[in-house]
């Protein structure tokens, strides 16, 4: 285990080591124990005006809490998190932190606000539920992802009877079947969807909405008041170029999905449904890059490149994945772009085609645009690629819709604040909205969709009674 901290620094959480954590799938960081939890607190300069929380999506009361920890106090600490994050448990291990909250913090050496927040999630007690008293009304929630989980919880807690539809045979979205066991394990996520079920909602597994039910027939014939599409954003992108169809090319998406959701993680008590080879190029470099990376070190590859166009300094993974991942062996090749795949006779992967790239001025997304080198092309030998470059929503929804309206990223259009979308009693939130982003925003787009749901629901009722 390593772990390094000095008297005014910043207390850093311990790891498993590099060398022995890519022969497990077990969590890499390992969480604070109290008595570091209580040291990091002390740090906090308890400011009157705490810009911190300006940095948090869903405005995280973060001295406060701070403060119940100090005292000693974690279920009250739990308590005031809980009051605007519904999964302390879970944002506490994946949110971009240091871009969020962090970033914020007015002391020279920011406070782990993240880590005291995994720590105060995994010790504290939740409240008790306190039981609404219960109306007459249905809510179906299409996608068990952070987002459908929030919304349904907050329903829930309104009093609404409601029914949450998951497509996998597991809950949790990409909590469960993306994001690896070494960053978010399973049981993190099961305790969060047993807590929802707790609060009264239904779940239901192995149902694609769309195909074996569609939006029509639950509002019309099993007479739903509304419903919440949280479907995500699980189609991959590709890059097509020439030899994407090769054996050994997987999208992140399907790689992680198998990992994950067919017991990968659990090898050789489950054998792998994965083939990986020795030599694995990952082209993309966000956490879901990083993922795939890092998990592919664990199945056996002696080597893990990074091929991103821009340089290190661009990556959009959070910077603690970056920094794990290099510790772990995984190389990032800058300034790299592949232009195609190479096979051989019987269709396998032996190389990558790759042109040098340099930056140039800034786009629309802020970053240095990579510009490409003529004649700068190199063979790169590999047996596996793994593309990991973003994904859109599934159109499933949107097609057996009529009225639902998508933008030609084939998001839903829909109302900021309320997630209303263009059809009647029809709302959405999370990447199906938004295109593929962050768990917390996610997370409070189920919590703001909740509350104009249920306050769409009580004007009805107003008016029958008007
Ligand atoms: P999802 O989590 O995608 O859940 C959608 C659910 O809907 C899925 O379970 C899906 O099976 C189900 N569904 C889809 N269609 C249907 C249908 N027709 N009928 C019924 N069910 C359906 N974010 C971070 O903040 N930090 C990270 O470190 C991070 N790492 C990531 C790593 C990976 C590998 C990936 C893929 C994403 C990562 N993200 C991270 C992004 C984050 O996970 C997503 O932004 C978030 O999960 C979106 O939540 P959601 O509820 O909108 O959708
Ligand atoms: Fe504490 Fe930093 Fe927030 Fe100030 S800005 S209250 S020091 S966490």
């Amino acid at each position: 285990m390593s772990k390094r901290k000095t008297k005014k620094q910043r207390v850093r959480m311990q790891t498993q080591e590099p060398g022995e954590r890519i022969r497990n799938f077990e969590e890499v960081a390992l969480g604070f124990t109290e008595e570091e939890a209580l040291e990091e607190a002390s740090r906090c300069l308890q400011c009157k005006r705490p810009r911190c929380i300006q940095g948090c999506p869903v405005n995280v009361r973060i001295p406060e809490f701070i403060l119940k920890l100090r005292e000693g106090d974690i279920n009250s600490a739990k308590e005031i998190i809980l009051s605007t994050n519904s999964l302390p448990a879970i944002t506490g291990r994946v949110c971009p932190q240091e871009n969020q909250c962090q970033e914020f913090c007015i002391h020279p050496n920011a406070i782990s606000i993240g880590a005291l927040e995994r720590f105060v999630a995994d010790h504290g007690k939740r409240p008790d539920i306190k039981f609404s008293k219960k109306l007459q009304t249905k809510i179906g929630i299409i996608g068990s992802g952070p987002s459908g989980l929030t919304c349904a919880a907050e329903l829930a807690n309104f009093g609404h009877e409601v029914v949450l539809y998951e497509a996998l045979h597991e809950y949790g979205g990409v909590l469960m079947y993306g994001i690896p066991e070494f960053r978010m394990p399973k049981q993190v996520v099961n305790e969060e969807v047993e807590y929802v079920q707790s609060l009264g909602v239904r779940l239901e597994k192995d149902i694609l909405i769309g195909k074996t039910i569609t939006i029509d027939e639950l509002l019309n014939e099993n007479e739903f008041d509304a419903v919440y599409i949280a479907s995500g954003a699980g189609t991959p992108n590709f890059l097509k170029i020439p030899g994407e169809n090769l054996k050994g090319v997987y999208s992140a998406n399907e790689y992680l999905t198998r990992v994950n959701l067919l017991k990968g993680y659990k090898f050789p008590e489950y054998d792998t449904p994965v083939s990986v080879g020795e030599k694995v190029a990952v082209i993309g470099a966000g956490n879901v890059a990083m993922d795939a990376a890092r998990t592919s070190l664990r199945l056996g590859a002696r080597e893990v490149d990074i091929i991103y166009r821009r340089t290190e300094g661009e990556c959009p993974a959070r910077l603690e994945e970056i920094i794990h991942a290099k510790e772990e062996g995984v190389v990032i090749g800058e300034l790299t772009s592949p232009v195609e795949i190479l096979g051989d006779k019987k269709g396998n992967v032996i190389g990558l085609k790759c042109l040098r790239m340099q930056l140039g001025e800034k786009d629309e997304s802020g970053r240095r645009r990579p510009i490409p080198i003529p004649n700068t092309e190199f063979i790169f030998p590999v047996d596996t690629v793994i593309i990991a470059i973003g994904q859109k929503p599934n159109q499933l929804i949107a097609q057996t819709t009529p009225g639902l309206e998508s933008t030609r990223r084939g998001t839903l259009i829909h109302q900021e604040e309320t997630g209303k979308t263009t059809r009647e009693q029809v709302y959405t939130g999370g990447d199906v909205a938004t295109g593929a982003a962050t768990v917390i925003l996610a997370m409070e787009a189920g919590r703001k969709a909740a509350k104009a749901i249920h306050e769409m629901i009580l004007e009805k009722e107003l008016g029958k009674k008007n």
